[in-house]
């Protein structure tokens, strides 16, 4: 189950009726989808959220290196 993250400043797409976008990074809402990942990189938002409040919502996907052979013998 993901965190779902709707509390970013929104604001209103011009040219669109029923569309918005996150205030900081312009990702539509349709996009970002309530995923924190889904916000720009430098998203002020995205950095806020994702490194201060709460404990650590999660990782985000991070390759786990294939190196725990030498474990089994
Ligand atoms: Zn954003």
């Amino acid at each position: 189950m993901k965190p779902f993250y709707i509390d970013y400043p929104q604001e209103k797409i011009e040219g669109h009726l029923h569309a918005y976008q996150c205030a900081f990074c312009k990702i539509p809402t349709t996009e970002i989808f309530g995923l924190l990942e889904n916000h720009g990189k430098d998203c002020s938002y995205r950095i806020q959220a994702g490194g201060f409040s709460h404990s650590e919502p999660k990782k985000i996907s991070q390759v786990i290196e294939p190196s725990l052979s030498d474990e089994l013998d």
